[in-house]
Formats: C-alpha cells, structure tokens, sequence
C-alpha cells in the first residue's frame, strides 16, 4: 500500500519510504488528467463555476504528494531523493505545461474571461479568474502549435537546469572541511564554535575540530578568527562554490538558464525574462526596479564609504592591516562594533535560548493575533528533531498544524525557509485549515562532552549548552515566522490565492515587519532571560541591540542593492552577449564593491536564490519589501507595538488575504496610505550623512 495514494491528514511521514514518490506521483498526475479531462468535455456551456473554480479544485492529492517530496529534498535529502527528483521534476513540468497548453481548456476559460464584467463575481473570484487566464496566456495559449512545443523543450531543459544547479551548491558546500588539529588556530574563537567544531570532528571520526562551509559554523569563523590566513582560506573556499571548474561547476549552468529564461520571455512577446515576471509583481517593469535600486544606491553609498574607510582606518590601526580584503569585513567590524558598543554575539547569545525564543515568537503572535500554540507529539514527522505543533485561535479552533525544524543536518540546504504541506481553503463550506513548515539552520545545542582535547580548561567534563541563538538567528527565527503567519491565518476561499500566494514582491512584507519587534524592550522583556541564571536581558545591551541595528548599515545596504543588480543584470537584458559569468558579473558589481574582488571566486555560481530558486528578476523585492515594513512598522510604533486595532487591520487586510486582491489595494486598506520610503531610510540611519 502506498501511503501517498491513501487519504491522510497530516502528511504521513513515518510511512513514506523513498520508492513510494515515483509511483504515486504518476499515478496522481493520471488522476489530475482525468479530472482535467472531465471539465474539458462537459458538454454545458462554459462558466466560472464548471471551469475556473472547477479548474482550481483539480490535482490536490497531487500537490500534497509532491510538496512533501520536494520539502524533503530541501529539508531531508540524500542521494536516491535527487536522483528521483530529477525524474519527476521533468514529469511534473510536462505535466504542467501539457495543461497550459491545452487548448481546449483554455478556450473555456476564454470564454469566461471575456465575460468577466458581466458575471457576478466576487472580487477574489475574479482575481482567481484573471489569475487563471494569465497562467494559460503567460505560458503560451495564443502561440501555434510549433512555438507551443520550442516553449516546453525550454521548460524541461529549464527544470533540470536549476536542478543540477542546486545540487552542485550542496556538494560543493558538504564537500569542504576546515580541519585543525593545532589549538594554536583556534585563536579568537568563542568556545561554543569550538566545541561544535569538535562535535563535528567526533561525528567524522576525527581528532581536533572541523570548520565547514554551513553558516553555523562558517560565519562565526570569518568573525572571530583571529587567522587571517585561515579565514581566507574558508572565505575562498565559501566563495569558489560552483566555480572551480570542475564537474561541480555552474558557469555553464548559469549562462544556459539566463539563456534559456530570455528565449521563453521573447517567444511569449516581451523584451527579457525581467519584462515578463515583473508583469505579475507590484513593482510592474525593470526600469521601475532598477531606478529604485540605484535611488536607493545613491542614498547608502556615501554612508557606506564611510564606514568602509573608517573600517580601514580601524584595521591599520589594530592590526597594520593595509588593504582591507573580503575575509576582513565581518571580522574587523565585529571588533569595531564592540568597541563602539562593547557587545557582541557571544555576549548576548545567553539570553537567546531557542526554546525561550521559540516561546517568546507565540507569545508576541498571541499578543498580536491571539494564537496559542501546543506542541503535539504525535504529529507524524520526517526527522527526530522536527516540532510538531497545534496552533488555535482565541476561540480555540484549529488555525493550522505548524512544523519547525531547526538545526543544520548533512541532507538540508543551507538558509532558513518556511513551506507548506497543506494549503487553506474553503471546501464543501468548510474552512479547511493549512500545514506550515519552517526549516532553519541554527547553532546545534552541545550533546556530547568532545572528546578531543579541549583548549580551554574551564569547560570540563560536564560542559554542554543548549542552542543559544545569534541575535541574527533571532531576527531570522521571527523573520520566517513572520511567513509562517502569512499561511497561518490564511482565510480566503481558493488555495491558489491562499497564504503567501501572493505577488512575490509583497511577500517578504510580513516576514520583514515582524523582525521588528526583536528590537523593542517590551519584546525582549518577554523571553529574553539567561539560559543559566533566568535573569532579563539588561535593559543597557536592549539599547545597545537598537542603537547597534544599524551599525554599518550602510555597507549592508550597498551589498543587498549589489545583489538586486547583479540578477537585474543577468535577466534584464538579452544574455546571448555574455561569453563569460566571472567577467560579466565583475562588470554588474561595478557601482556596488568596496572590497577588492577576489578573481578565484564567483557571486553568480551559487546564488541559488535566482538560479535555483523563484527569485528571478525578483532580488530587488527584499529592499521593497523593506521599504513597505519600515511604513508599516511605523504605524504600530505610533499606536504601539502590540496595539490590538492595528494588529486586527494588518490581520485583516494583510495576512489573512493572501493574493486576494492587488497588493497596493490591501496595502492601503491597512495604512491609510501609500508606503512612504522615508520611513526605511529614517530606520536604517540613511538620512543623515
Ligand atoms: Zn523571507
């Protein structure tokens, strides 16, 4: 019995094993035809309901068999996953575009297209039905037969593209190990990193410490080693990933999926793969993403020179350093900052203990939203270390099943995301509530004692430390929480428009709000206690925390609005021109690079954000998403930060929407206004300089 093909609620992990997906994927994808088939050949006259909304209740066994498939390979992979995934991705893309190009079909939906103004539709049912149209036209319906057929050669070419593109960064990323057996070399590392680097080491069978390329481990290393030599041999190492021409490489990889988005974007009528995705986002054509880019380049770039020379000023001066290099930035600035505010990661780290912050995270959504959240452990899971939870309302109705997963493992990807299992909808009159996942990649609590030998002598025999969290950790716990509302307090009556189905530059708005609240004292107060002693944060490293917030706020600007040009370029303009990735990409940091480039490595082979994956063209949406944060924040700061009225529209008319209606529309119903890009400068101390 195949556990897919049987009715389940929660997805039923325990008893998937890896050869039930590909049978139970094809079998799915012969029901969603058949389903497909049906509407098809009614023999009534097209109408919304007999087509669009019949359209919209197709394939859901299907979707919740792949998302656990594909959450998995994100999450939990191993060699025999990406091996099926390489065979499904391909079916699941001509499955796909076998649909959306079905002729038939479409001229139903035509039909009710054309319509539209004189059906008595709901404002979402419209959307639903524009939605649908769009997904048929934007892939081709109005082309002939032998365009139809060049666009799904390009589609399955596309899809094992970024697959392989994937799965390089990860070898590539498993593949490296710092390993040290010297103390000498542990100079300037704090002892957590020093026992995880021997937990690490154990775990391989090895003497000493290993350092690899997974963040946990990686960022701490560039900020406190005290070796430049080492820390340039991991920041290289880090920065050479996809690029070492070798069979792991992705240059090639690069230029054919740039190659290959701009050939589909001029087969479908526009001018570049950016014209065409940016039709479909808040921000509507490149020229208005790249005049905000570079106005907001305009604004950071003298503050962020400024920090630059001042950090090099501060080298020289410490250490004699003359040219400030790449694997210099995080290291000398953290000594900076802790100079300027004497506090750093390590000193703050004891009062974020991820059970206090998980805590703190529900007790903030409570405060705002009234959600209460009970960990159920018999929630099926697809790791040990996976938490299952019930989440309900104020009047205790189930809202959603939420699963976190926390700590970095050998088949997870590096980064932090939140997924979803299930989608919410209304069905047969009935709410039917959404499963939401966020997978994170934290420092590891401290098992074991190490057994190699430990250099320093205070951490005995007994020494072992829960998960004690970054402050960065904390901002990106609420930050994929913030998303994870998104699909939490879903209300809306079709899946497709459910949760953070929404325009791709408006979706980071409430995962970016919520990072917010990690700077605000009556925040802190709630769950930020010393994982020994229980005592508060003290309100002094509170003020510490916000003044620091925007500590070389500027460089971080200029390195964000870097990337968002760097994928403008690869997708804003025809690609056939580039001969070479390393050089191109040289060419597109241009305005943006303060630190010397480093010839070995390459941005473009490992950003997976665009190459793998959905951010195509799509980049530039973190700064937007910011500016519309700052405006939104700035509301409750007014009103207070845990003002219920204010919480209630942002509910209301943000989260609890999704792709309901446009953007700007819901984003006025919450305000009263416009987003006002003063209010992300004013935060981020660009104002002044
Ligand atoms: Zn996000």
């Amino acid at each position: 019995m195949n556990p897919l093909l049987q009715p389940y609620e929660t997805a039923p992990f325990s008893q998937i094993k890896n050869e039930h997906f590909l049978p139970a994927i094809t079998k799915l994808i012969e029901e969603t035809k058949a389903e497909i088939e049906a509407i098809v050949l009614n023999p009534e006259v097209p109408t919304f309901e007999n087509t669009v909304e019949a359209l919209e209740k197709t394939g859901e066994k299907l979707d919740r068999a792949s998302s656990i498939f594909f959450n998995l390979n994100s999450a939990e992979t191993n060699d025999e996953i990406q091996k099926l995934a390489q065979e499904i991705s391909p079916m699941l893309t001509e499955f796909s575009n076998d649909m959306l190009l079905n002729e038939a079909l479409f001229q139903r939906i035509k039909t009710v297209f054309t319509e539209k103004e004189t059906l008595d539709l709901s404002e979402e049912q419209k959307m639903l039905l524009d939605k649908k149209y769009k997904a048929f036209s934007r892939n081709g319906a109005n082309l002939s037969e032998e365009k139809k057929k060049e666009l799904r050669i390009i589609d399955t070419k596309l899809s094992k593209l970024k697959l392989s593109f994937g799965e390089n960064v990860l070898a590539e990323t498993n593949k490296f190990e710092l390993h040290l057996t010297d103390k000498k070399d542990l100079s300037g590392l704090p002892e957590g990193v020093i026992e995880a680097a021997a937990q690490t080491a154990d775990e391989k069978g090895k003497k000493g410490w290993i350092f690899t390329l997974d963040h946990p481990s990686y960022v701490p290393f560039l900020t406190y080693s005290d070796n430049r030599e080492l820390r340039k041999k991991m920041a290289i190492a880090f920065g050479a990933k996809g690029f070492n021409n070798d069979d792991l490489d992705n240059q090639e990889n690069v230029l054919q999926i740039a190659t290959l988005r701009h050939k589909r974007a001029n087969l479908l009528g526009y001018k570049s793969h950016a014209h065409f995705v940016l039709e479909e986002r808040m921000a509507e054509t490149p020229e208005k993403v790249i005049s905000f880019l570079n106005e907001l380049l305009e604004k950071a770039k003298p503050a962020a020179k400024k920090e630059f020379d001042e950090l090099t000023a501060f080298a020289k001066n410490l250490d004699g350093i003359d040219h400030l290099e790449k694997w210099d930035g995080a290291f000398y600035s953290e000594k900076l900052k802790q100079k300027r505010f004497s506090l750093d990661d390590e000193m703050l780290k004891p009062y974020f203990e991820l059970k206090n912050v998980i805590q703190g995270v529900f007790t903030v959504s409570q405060k705002l939203f009234g959600l209460q959240f009970e960990e159920i452990e018999s929630i099926d899971k697809y790791h040990p270390d996976v938490k299952t939870y019930e989440v309900k309302n104020e009047a205790g109705d189930l809202m959603a099943i939420f699963y976190a997963d926390f700590h970095p493992r050998g088949g997870k990807r590096n980064g932090a995301w939140m997924t979803s299992y299930k989608p919410q909808q209304i069905k047969d009159g009935k709410n039917s509530r959404p499963h939401i996942s966020i997978v994170c990649n934290f420092t590891k609590p401290v098992l074991s004692i190490p057994t190699s030998p430990n250099i320093n002598s205070v951490a005995g025999p007994t020494a072992s430390k829960p998960s004690l969290l970054t402050f960065n950790e904390v901002t990106t716990l609420f930050h994929e929480f913030g998303h994870a509302l998104h699909g939490m307090l879903a209300n809306t009556q079709y899946p497709s428009l459910s949760g953070t189905s929404v325009y791709w530059d408006f979706v980071e708005l409430p995962s970016q709000i919520l990072e917010n609240w990690c700077y605000e004292k009556e925040t802190l107060e709630l769950f930020a206690k010393h994982y020994q002693t229980g005592e508060l944060i003290p309100m002094e490293y509170v003020d510490k925390i916000k003044e620091s917030a925007t500590f070389h706020e500027g460089m971080a600007t200029l390195r964000q609005l870097s990337f968002g040009l760097l994928d403008m370029a690869w997708h804003g303009q025809d690609p056939s021109g580039i001969l070479d990735v390393k050089s191109f990409e040289v060419a597109a940091f241009h305005n943006t690079q303060l630190y010397p480039d480093v010839m070995v490595n390459c941005m473009s082979t490992s950003f997976s954000h665009i190459f793998q994956g959905g951010y195509s063209a799509g980049y530039y949406s973190y700064k937007w998403a910011e500016v519309l944060d700052a405006d939104a924040f700035a509301y409750f700061q007014q009103e207070g930060i845990f003002n219920k009225a204010v919480a209630d529209k942002f509910k209301n008319f943000v989260l609890s929407q999704g792709g309901t209606q446009e953007p700007m529309q819901l984003y006025k119903k919450f305000r009263g206004q416009e987003p006002d890009p003063e209010a992300l400068l004013k935060r981020a101390g660009l104002l002044e300089s």
